[in-house]
């Protein structure tokens, strides 16, 4: 088997278009969201414009990352000290680390083998907990039901608010992933679907909510300068009482969003080329399985999971030396040991140590790449092979 010799974190270069807008923002010196001159419209403010309209909410804040947009919409949305919020147990740690930057508890909800919220855990833990919030993680681009989700929520009385840093551009029937509930965060971070480094987004379409989280990310007295803010009247009766937390995104990061954003629908188009061809090989392959995309989802495929079920731990480690060895950068879940940006609830140690048999069954056979778009099609079918290769060479004891 020939390796492969691609590099998993190398990312395409910005556009030349959004390389010329960040030279501008630097000869202009201007490089704060509220330094601008008479009658200019800085780019952090044309990008939660056009953020907007993209995403077809009625406001946008634009900040410093997507991990503080979880935060700062958590703690808009009135979530305090000792609340419990519920998420999902398998996530990223930015999530369990924004509900810790509020002082709440995470209470992590288990996920099924497609990888999405279990919404009947859900249900029991609503009761249990008595949340009344849920900070829904699509995790690795995995839609859950967001129709049933929406009733369950409805009857219950709990509000959402979406983690969507996998599910930019994402559909359930049409309707974009962000907007199902009180608000959408969303991550500009290098991995993420679009790239200024670090930063991120958030939409909502209720005003009040905006207006706390505008003021909430630092903007003094200069919140009229936003790009898509609700009326001034709705800071009026909240800005003396809500709190600075600086956390601002800068033209120059905005700047090299802007174009980015224009693109992104023809890099979906791209990712789930990429997406689908290694899908395909990998279904084909005794032992492994895919988790199942139902039709009412529209998926950005910018990374791929796959699972192996009733791998030993010691067999998964084996597995991903072997891809290594061939040049495939595979992410295994089910590690105790947190590596890299992977890690599971075991390592959160932050949080209240909680029984997740479900989840930890799932992650203890789930592996999971990146799909950069620096790949060719060629890369994934060679990237595709190589996996199934080395899957039948390093078989499952159990199976
Ligand atoms: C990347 C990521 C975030 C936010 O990350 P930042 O690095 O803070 O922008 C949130 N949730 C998930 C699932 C992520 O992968």
């Amino acid at each position: 088997m020939e390796p492969f010799r691609g590099v998993f974190t190398q990312q395409e270069p910005i556009p030349e278009e959004a390389i010329s807008a960040a030279v501008e923002v630097l000869r202009g010196g201007r490089l704060h969201r509220y330094n601008t001159v008479a009658g200019e419209i800085g780019a952090a403010a044309e990008l939660e414009r056009a953020y907007a309209e993209f995403q077809r909410t009625r406001y946008c804040l634009a900040c410093s990352s997507g991990g503080y947009a979880l935060s700062i919409a958590l703690r808009a949305a009135g979530v305090a000290n000792g609340d419990p919020v519920l998420t999902n147990a398998f996530t990223l740690a930015p999530v369990p680390g924004a509900i810790a930057a509020v002082g709440a508890r995470s209470i992590f909800v288990e996920i099924t083998k497609d990888l999405v919220l279990d919404l009947e855990d859900l249900d029991r833990k609503i009761e249990d907990s008595g949340a009344k919030i849920l900070l829904l993680s699509s995790m690795r681009g995995h839609l859950c039901d967001m129709d049933a989700l929406a009733d369950l929520l409805q009857a219950k009385g709990v509000s959402l608010i979406e983690d969507c840093a996998h599910t930019m551009g994402a559909e359930w029937k049409g309707r974009l992933s962000g907007n199902f509930g009180l608000a959408g965060c969303f991550s500009t971070q290098t991995y993420k679907h679009l790239n200024s480094g670090e930063g991120g987004l958030l939409t909502s379409d209720d005003p009040a909510f905006m207006a706390r989280a505008i003021l909430l990310s630092g903007s003094y007295m200069l919140y009229e300068r936003h790009g898509a803010a609700p009326p001034a009247e709705y800071f009026e009766t909240v800005r003396l009482e809500t709190p600075n937390m600086s956390g601002r995104m800068d033209n120059l990061r905005a700047s090299i969003l802007l174009p980015q954003l224009a693109a992104l629908p023809a890099n979906i188009r791209r990712w789930n080329q990429r997406y689908d061809l290694i899908t395909k090989v990998l279904s084909g392959v005794p032992g492994i399985t895919v988790p199942h995309r139902p039709k009412e989802e529209t998926y950005v495929g910018s990374s791929i999971q796959f699972a192996r079920p009733g791998i030993d731990a010691e067999e998964a480690l084996r597995f991903v030396s072997a891809n290594k060895k061939l040049g495939v950068e595979l992410k295994w879940f089910g590690d105790r040991n947190p590596v890299a940006f992977t890690s599971n609830h075991h390592s959160w140690q932050y949080a209240e140590p909680q029984h997740l048999p479900v989840t930890d069954s799932i992650l203890s056979g789930l592996f999971d790449m990146r799909i950069p778009l620096s790949f060719s099609l060629e890369d994934c079918r060679h990237i595709a092979e190589i996996i199934a290769h080395t899957a039948n060479e390093t078989l499952v004891s159990s199976v």
